[in-house]
């Protein structure tokens, strides 16, 4: 990786006695479009913030382009934001507002309103073009101050949830619309939200947080395929990662994982879990699309412990069905093809794809491998 273009050293922030930002590193590249992905109260916002220069760090420093920037007042620094108070011009119409940033910079006229129009078509703004920031609803006020700051065409675009309050099918369209813009302009982007699915579908790597930590920072395929503790795991993917508690057993020379009476063969992986456990109970992990009816894992020649479950619920989607399996007392999720004949109260036999599931110390909650592969 180059030298990265913005860069975060030790960055901390305290709201009094509450740490909200933790000693976090992190190297942005140029042309990278970076999304902060973590639950309400993670720090995403401050972090945001602090790049923005809208709050000052209480410790570390902040690069931008090679210089520290920690005390440039915001419109100094030479990036462009939306955060979530929209700070509008009120008194202004959404023409006037979205026009601002060019009038500022003396553009010609004829491109001004060639922008404007432009923005205005693309955020669905156009019949409000007249009308006072003051008099528009929550969608409309976050759609201006968007295009507001887009208009500019800015080389840093720090942008925090900017989709929320959209009308979903807009939504969908303005992930892409985005995305596709960044890449056009070559701008690097941070953008914030707690929505995993827009992370992923989005973001070029994408930083896990979790109460003002740095969990991981990773490309989606990797938080998705690789990921390095119980809470990215669970976080990442929907339906959720299957979480299951299990006993880890040395006999003789062999290995097993153990959960009531299931046993998984995994002498093949003792080292490596010898190497990572803390104790002797671990989580296995795995993923409700890797959850394979028996048929399918003896076609596809997967063989290993076979569990039998009671199909507790089945909800058809267009092309999958997501079956509710109990095991025991612990219920699991599978994802089978929709022509997968399964009705509620059937006992079930399945498979958890043996390259496909995961491991993790119970205590330190850290992954132990990703993949039996
Ligand atoms: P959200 O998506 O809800 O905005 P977030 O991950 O962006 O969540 P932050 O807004 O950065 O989280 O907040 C991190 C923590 O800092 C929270 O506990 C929040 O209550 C606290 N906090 C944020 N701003 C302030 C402030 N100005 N004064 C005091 N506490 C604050």
């Amino acid at each position: 990786m180059g030298e990265g273009f913005i860069i975060l050293k030790g960055l901390r922030k305290e709201f009094g006695e509450l740490v909200a930002v933790e000693d976090l590193e992190l190297e942005v590249e140029e042309g990278e479009f970076l999304c902060f992905l973590g639950p309400s109260g993670c720090g995403k916002t401050t972090t945001l913030r602090m790049v923005a220069g809208l709050e000052i760090p209480t410790a570390g420093d902040i690069f931008l382009r090679g210089e520290r920037i920690n005390d440039l007042p915001p419109q100094r620094r030479n990036v462009g934001f939306v955060f979530q108070n929209y700070a509008l011009f009120w008194h202004m119409t959404v023409h006037d507002n979205l026009a601002f940033g060019l009038m500022v910079r003396r553009a010609p006229r004829s491109e001004i309103e060639r922008e404007v129009g432009e923005m205005a078509r693309w955020l669905e703004l156009e019949d409000l073009l007249e009308t006072k920031a003051s008099r528009l609803d929550l969608s409309a006020m976050q759609r201006v101050a968007l295009g507001r700051t887009l208009v500019t065409r800015p080389q840093v675009l720090l942008l925090d949830e900017p989709l929320n309050n959209f009308r979903p099918a807009l939504r969908e369209i303005m992930r892409g619309e985005l995305k596709r813009l960044q890449k056009q302009l070559g701008s690097t982007m941070i953008y914030v939200t707690h929505d995993q699915e827009e992370a992923m579908t989005m973001g070029d790597r994408i930083l896990v947080m979790s109460a003002g930590r740095k969990v991981q920072l990773a490309t989606p395929r990797e938080l998705y395929r690789q990921p390095n503790s119980l809470f990215v795991a669970g976080f990442i993917g929907r339906p959720p990662m299957n979480l299951l508690e299990v006993t880890y057993a040395r006999e003789g020379d062999r290995a097993f994982l153990r959960k009531g009476e299931l046993a998984w063969d995994v002498t093949l992986l003792r080292h490596a879990i010898e190497g990572g456990l803390r104790g002797e109970k671990a989580v296995l992990g795995v993923r409700p699309e890797h959850v394979l009816p028996v048929e399918e894992a003896e076609r596809r020649g997967l063989k290993d412990t076979v569990v039998t479950g009671k199909v507790d619920l089945v909800q058809p989607l267009a092309r999958k069905k997501i079956v509710d399996l109990f095991i025991d007392d612990t219920l699991i999720k599978m994802v089978v093809s929709s022509d997968f004949p399964v009705a509620k109260d059937d006992q079930v036999e399945v498979v958890f794809h043996p390259q496909e599931t995961h491991l993790f110390d119970k205590e330190t909650e850290r992954a132990i491998y990703n993949g039996l592969s």
